[in-house]
């Protein structure tokens, strides 16, 4: 079966387990690889960056309860966290490192709490 080149699609020639036809074609796939794998993780960075801001401002103590239509227009992210904690009674807790939040009522509701 001929196999092309995973940068620029040139028929491959030599050894079966080659992917690329030259070093530079090698080089070029795994940078642009690179840069993409870089720029979802500032992304992600950014997204859990803005949300813990969020949480810091809305929580200035130590505890406190907010809604999600305040949540959301702030810009938050509830796809984005850092870790969760399961308290034994089944209740879930989403950090970003250490503010954290856990939906209430129906999830119209968060209680924001800090860990420290
Ligand atoms: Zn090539």
């Amino acid at each position: 079966m001929d196999k092309y080149c995973l940068e620029c699609g040139e028929k491959l020639i030599g050894r079966v387990d080659k992917k690329f036809c030259s070093d530079y074609c090698r080089n070029s796939y795994h940078n642009k690889l690179n840069k993409d794998t870089k720029n979802l993780m500032r992304n992600i960075n950014n997204i859990l960056r803005k949300n813990y801001r969020i949480l810091e401002k809305l929580n200035p103590e130590e505890k406190t309860k907010t809604s999600k239509t305040k949540l959301l227009a702030e810009g938050f992210n509830f796809q984005y966290f850092t870790s969760t904690y399961t308290t034994q009674a089944g209740k879930t807790y989403y950090f970003i490192y250490n503010q954290g939040y856990l939906p209430l009522e129906n999830e119209e509701f968060y209680a924001l709490v800090k860990r420290n």
